[in-house]
């Protein structure tokens, strides 16, 4: 049977494949074939909403996939530590302004939240610049 070709098959001669190189992220191995090489791990990462996965690479074996799992892992961390960190300054800024208006000084809101003065100052003085204060915490 000679069948029909499928519209992708229109730019290139019937019946033929193209061969595509593949190659490990980690070491760099190189593998030309019409598909990824047996054994070898492909790593997607969903999107959501049913939308097509995102290919984030080939690795041609465990030691190689686990090499850049490391690296995605680290920098995952530091992406999640300074999100973590944003938040929690957030947080404790505002009950530290809280603090503030009740009266206390900004020595005693930090030692109350147990940050240090200079952190919680630097972290006021960069709230009010924000919202466009000139008043800069003194005390
Ligand atoms: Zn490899």
């Amino acid at each position: 049977m000679s069948g029909k070709p499928g519209p992708s098959a229109a730019s290139r001669p019937f019946g033929e494949r193209t061969e595509r190189s593949f190659f490990c992220r980690s070491c760099k191995r190189v593998h030309r074939g019409l598909w990824v090489p047996e054994g070898w791990y492909v790593v997607e990462r969903a999107v959501g909403g049913g939308a097509r996965h995102l290919r984030l690479g080939l690795y041609c074996s465990l030691p190689c996939l686990e090499q850049a799992a490391a690296g995605h892992l680290a920098e995952a961390q530091a992406v999640n530590a300074q999100a973590d960190l944003a938040r929690d300054s957030a947080r404790i800024v505002e009950r530290a302004e809280t603090m503030l208006h009740q009266g206390m000084t900004i020595r005693a809101a930090g030692d109350a939240l147990g940050v240090p003065t200079s952190t919680l100052r630097h972290w006021l003085r960069g709230l009010w610049r924000r919202r466009g204060y000139r008043a800069r915490p003194e005390n």
